[in-house]
């Protein structure tokens, strides 16, 4: 007999179906047991009496999160038993047979609550049992939304979605690399990618005009409370455009988005008001401004692009960085100041805002090599170290390159602000505690002598590291 989710189950009625699920919910009166039964889609509530004892005594015996197998009859609840509340309210289901597939433990923690309530340790560990969670389970559908709808709308507008390497060559994005030790090349690394952002580029060197990717990206980064060492970004890239195109589409996308996936939302202000770093240092005393007119009303989402930013910013560890990346265009008129105060020089560089927060960065890019050259000079790079990390850019540009850009918005950050979640970790279906530890599957981990010495690596042991 063919499986009915118990969502489907009302047009059942009167009609035999197998339904599989856990033990949600037991209520028993000794000679009555009621037992909701829970699967993907929904509840539906099993009854077992003293017509069938044989099933009644099984059914006793049943406890929460057993996984469980019954076939029978749907029919119609009596009167004052319905159920307004869920969608298979009216019906039950009588049993003929119950199979007991797996037995469970009892669970660390509650699965019928929110969670925030509990430690997140406790919940990362048993992320698996934590995912069972009802507004876990609708924010990983709500994310699978929100990429299909994403893919849709590229894929209409003649992007072609590539996948580029995971393994690859460090691309500075102002955060530490994850490095992978090669087995075949003895003493070199690949590095994790900070993001695609020099393989979008060459790829419109290849003559792709309009990338997209779901990609993910690697950033070891300290400690921090809404960061993740990996995350996913929607990548995006067109050749022959100019910064307002590349504003236009992210703008549609994000409308079509709420239009279509939260109806709820009302946006502060279309289009996207567009402010210049100045101004919203000036009038908001931030790059990242809330422009909602009510901060209070979880329904309001404030977008609004920053632009006009400052090419070089200086930071804690460096006198002179790029405020995006070393690939990002100074304006034209600008492009002299580079030889005699390029901290004054502006760049095309856009950052998308919702309600406060950073969802995305991007830019014009640099596609003249020697401007490309002279920032890396600017940046303190040798000539040997520029050729060695970013050569193949700067061939690359030999061969005809088309003037390009783009923006990459961050799909968790995104969906934790339109959900309503105080942190990317709810929306993200397993993630690593502030210091990237995966406490389910305990990484990071120690590794075999053997794997280590097969990738020529010795690990220093903490007294003689302490020496050094
Ligand atoms: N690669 C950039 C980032 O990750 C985005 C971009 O410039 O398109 O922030």
């Amino acid at each position: 007999m063919k499986r009915i989710w118990t969502s489907k189950t009302p047009e059942y009625l009167g009609k035999k179906v197998k339904v599989i699920g856990w033990v949600n919910t037991i209520r028993s009166h000794g000679k009555i047991i009621f037992i909701d039964l829970r699967d993907r889609s929904g509840i539906l509530q099993l009854v077992f009496d003293e017509k069938n004892e044989e099933l009644l005594s099984l059914a006793q015996k049943l406890r929460a999160e057993w996984v469980i197998e019954a076939t029978g009859t749907i029919q119609k609840r009596p009167k004052e038993m319905i159920n307004p509340n869920i969608e298979t309210g009216e019906i039950e289901l009588y049993p003929d047979s119950l199979k007991i597939l797996s037995k469970a433990k009892p669970l660390p923690f509650a699965i019928d609550t929110e969670g925030y309530e509990i430690s997140e340790e406790i919940r990362l560990k048993y992320r698996y049992l934590d995912l069972r969670r009802k507004r876990l389970q609708k924010n990983l559908k709500i994310r699978q939304k929100v990429i299909q709808f994403i893919r849709d709308f590229f894929q209409e507008r003649g992007f072609i979605e590539v996948e580029t390497p995971l393994l690859t060559k460090s691309t500075p994005e102002g955060a530490r690399d994850f490095l992978v030790p090669s087995r075949l090349h003895p003493g070199e690394f690949y590095a994790l990618p900070q993001s695609p952002q020099q393989y979008k580029q060459l790829l419109q060197v290849s003559g792709i005009e309009k990338y997209f990717q779901i990609a993910r990206c690697f950033r070891d980064e300290d400690p921090r409370a809404d960061r993740q060492p990996e995350f996913t970004q929607l990548d995006i890239e067109m050749s022959f455009v100019e910064q307002e195109d590349i504003l236009n589409l992210t703008e549609e996308l994000f409308i079509k988005i709420i239009k279509n996936l939260f109806p709820e939302k009302k946006i502060t202000k279309i289009p996207f008001p567009r402010i210049s770093f100045k101004e919203a240092m000036e009038k908001y005393k931030t790059d990242r401004p809330d422009i909602r007119n009510n901060k209070k009303d979880k329904n309001e989402l404030g977008f609004c692009f920053i632009v006009d930013f400052f090419l070089f910013e200086k930071t804690a560890e460096k006198e002179i960085s790029p405020s995006h990346h070393p690939f990002t265009a100074p304006k034209d008129e600008d492009i002299p100041l580079l030889d005699t105060d390029p901290t004054k020089a502006r760049s095309w560089q856009h950052d998308l805002i919702c309600n406060g927060q950073e969802i995305g960065g991007g830019s014009i890019r640099i596609t003249d090599p020697e401007i490309q050259r002279k920032i890396f000079r600017i940046l303190g790079h040798s000539k040997e170290e520029t050729e060695q990390k970013f050569g193949h850019l700067l061939r690359a540009f030999q061969y005809g390159v088309p003037p390009h850009g783009g923006i990459a918005p961050g799909i968790d950050r995104f969906l934790a602000v339109v959900l309503g979640e105080p942190n990317i970790r709810e929306v993200i279906a397993f993630p690593k505690t502030g210091d990237e530890r995966s406490l389910m599957m305990e990484t990071p981990a120690k590794v075999k002598e053997g794997q280590l010495k097969e990738l020529h690596i010795k690990v220093l042991k903490k007294k003689e590291k302490r020496k050094k």
